[in-house]
């Protein structure tokens, strides 16, 4: 059995992996009423960084964000909830943690506008899409325990 759900996608990124944040993030995401329907604990190569970035491949930090996603752990997880997209946005703060709202996940643990501790969807479209590029339909769950599926493609 199968349920459809109102999803978005985040990463964990090195630096926040690496100053052990995954806890205090992890309790931010589900104190906000997130449901974490799948999550791993893995290693970008620079293939996989250069094609999760490649909207960016034209802009003058993309070398630098490839480098940087690749330079340790993070943890990928998607996140469901209704709104999810926009309300993790809010939960996350402004890309660059200097301009992020107080009790943002941003202007807590973020290091700069790189090392910005977490991605976080930008639309319905693209939580399905960067689901996908890392998780198999065996691998999400609804809180009942059932498989995810995503609406509105049904994959
Ligand atoms: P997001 O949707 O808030 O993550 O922001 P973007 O999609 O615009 O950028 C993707 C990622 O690229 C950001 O999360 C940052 O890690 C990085 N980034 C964005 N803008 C800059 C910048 O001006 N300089 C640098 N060094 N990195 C940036």
């Amino acid at each position: 059995m199968s349920k459809t759900g109102n999803i978005t996608f985040t990463i964990i990124k090195p630096g926040a992996v690496s100053n052990e944040h995954i806890g205090d993030i992890l309790q931010k995401v589900t104190n906000a009423g997130f449901w974490i329907a799948a999550m791993k604990y893995i290693k970008l190569s620079n293939k996989q960084a250069e094609e999760f970035y490649r909207v960016h491949s034209e802009r003058p930090f993309y070398n630098d964000l490839v480098k940087f996603m690749t330079s340790g752990p993070i943890v990928v997880a998607v996140l469901e909830k209704d709104n999810a997209v926009d309300d993790y946005r809010k939960l996350i703060g402004a890309t660059d943690p200097s301009k992020a709202e107080e009790g943002t996940i941003r202007k807590l643990f973020a290091e700069s506008i790189e090392r910005n501790a977490v991605h976080g969807s930008d639309s319905n479209d693209n939580a399905i899409i960067e689901s996908n590029f890392f998780f198999s339909r065996s691998e999400r769950f609804t809180k009942d325990g059932d498989f995810l599926t995503f609406s509105p493609c049904g994959c």
